[in-house]
């Protein structure tokens, strides 16, 4: 049988198939098939050339690798602290997020510390980066820049260097080898390139960040098959209306993953903000009915976010249930059971839900404010400023622990919070909770419901 000479390789995910179909069958994207020429296979193995593996103990080995701190606490948080040498970092984002800008400071403020960072764009311009890094202050940098897409040149001017602190690609997606007969851009370009820079950081002993642009869905085309030969993935969020951006870690082999960095897009480049939950906050108007705020928790850090509702009478058809910041999944079932254990009856009512802020919350401990910001709104009652929730929903309606709550406690009373509403405690090691700040355990929805609707009784 002859072996096909080219296939159809999935833009978005990355499957192969031998003909061309309309619809991926591994990711279910449309359209997403690009014809693309077989890469060359290595010839069989030679008989007698393999040689013995070595096998050794569980004792002894190598101890931990030195980091190369960047000097910005928020990057160097997400990356389990620093630059690891001759490790390979793929940071992903939608184009114009800032990816660029942070990869500038980052490799600027490395140079000032006297390292040597060499930046090769794709994208932009020598004159370009030169304005981009006049706006930010870093132009006295001693940073070497180069622009540039074809990997074999590249590879040419790193070969020889053995005192490189870090090399920053950007972007993956441009790059070129004239080996592969695709595009740049297409999943075989962007995996030789990749497999041939990594090759090379490995070999080297430099750090590598490959910059990729992803898209809006969150997952990262193209660059996706990256993932696995990676050490670290770090995503770049958030959206252009907001100002602030969150640096995620998805993978680290080095570090702790869904470490997040938070940053403040400014004139000046992205300022790190050491503390969120105030950034957060900033804008929340006390007093307001539908609006509660979250103890949550983000990696290690603490972060207070606000949860907005806001419930309008349906005009007929089904309700629209519309969701920013959180799983609307989530939000369907946190309605159901409130309906059907709590006897908050939403089921007539278009339900919108906001984190404020832009940042996405993925924690179930968030169920209680949510709750707590429906049941705000259905009753049309604020909660007590100066109150915070946490805590996991369950399907019959009772209020489940959730991790960490002692820093999620220190975080709110930090912030000026004299309350807070969480799930009781059965048995058990005892909370430590910080002197001063009031609690409020609940065991079941009902308890939560009853609060807004006694304090609406009371006003009346
Ligand atoms: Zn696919």
């Amino acid at each position: 049988m002859a072996k096909p000479v080219s296939r159809f390789v999935c833009q978005h995910c990355g499957a192969a198939y031998s003909k061309w179909i309309g619809r991926c069958e591994a990711c279910g994207e449309w359209n997403t098939l690009v014809e693309e020429a077989v890469e060359a296979r290595p010839g069989a193995p030679r008989a007698g050339s393999a040689k013995r593996v070595a096998f050794v103990g569980l004792q002894g080995g190598a101890a931990p690798p030195p980091r190369e701190m960047v000097g910005i606490a928020e990057l160097d948080r997400v990356l389990g602290g620093g630059f690891v040498p001759a490790s390979v970092v793929l940071v992903g984002g939608d184009p114009g997020i800032g990816k660029s800008t942070l990869m500038l400071q980052a490799a600027a403020t490395l140079a000032r510390a006297g390292k040597r960072v060499r930046y090769v764009s794709g994208e932009e311009s020598i004159d370009q980066i030169r304005l981009r890094a006049r706006r930010l202050g870093l132009e006295d940098a001693a940073l070497e820049l180069a622009a540039a897409i074809n990997v074999r040149d590249i590879a040419a001017a790193l070969e020889g260097e053995r005192d490189l602190g870090l090399v920053v690609i950007d972007s993956i997606q441009t790059m070129w080898l004239d080996t592969v007969e695709s595009a740049p851009g297409s999943v075989s370009q962007v995996r030789a390139a990749g497999f041939e820079l990594i090759r090379l950081a490995k070999a080297r002993g430099f750090a590598l960040v490959l910059v990729g642009h992803v898209t809006k869905e969150g997952a990262i085309a193209g660059p996706r098959v990256l993932e696995h030969m990676v050490d670290a993935v770090l995503y770049f969020e958030g959206d252009r209306g907001h100002q602030f951006r969150i640096l995620r870690a998805v993978k680290n082999r080095f570090g702790a993953t869904d470490e997040i960095g938070v940053f403040e897009m400014t004139e000046a480049g992205l300022a790190e903000v050491p503390n969120p939950s105030a950034l957060f906050l900033a804008e929340r108007r006390g007093n307001i009915a539908g609006s509660a705020v979250f103890a949550g928790l983000e990696g290690t850090r603490p972060v207070l976010v606000e949860v907005q509702a806001l419930l309008a009478p349906n005009s007929g058809g089904s309700p629209r249930r519309s969701v920013v910041g959180w799983d609307s999944g989530r939000l369907a079932m946190l309605l159901a059971v409130l309906d059907s254990r709590a006897g908050l009856r939403l089921s007539g009512s278009d339900v919108y839900l906001n984190v404020a802020g832009g940042l996405r919350v993925n924690e179930p401990a968030a169920d209680l404010a949510v709750a707590a910001a429906l049941a705000s709104a259905a009753t049309e009652t604020p909660a007590s400023p100066g109150l915070v929730y946490f805590g996991e929903v369950g399907l019959s309606g009772e209020v489940r622990q959730v991790a960490q709550a002692e820093a999620r406690l220190k975080e709110a009373q930090k912030l000026g919070f004299a309350s807070a509403c969480l799930p009781r405690r059965v048995g058990g090691r005892k909370l430590l909770a910080p002197e001063g700040l009031r609690l409020e355990e609940i065991g079941h929805l009902t308890d939560l419901v009853a609060a807004f609707t006694g304090k609406r009784a009371a006003a009346n």
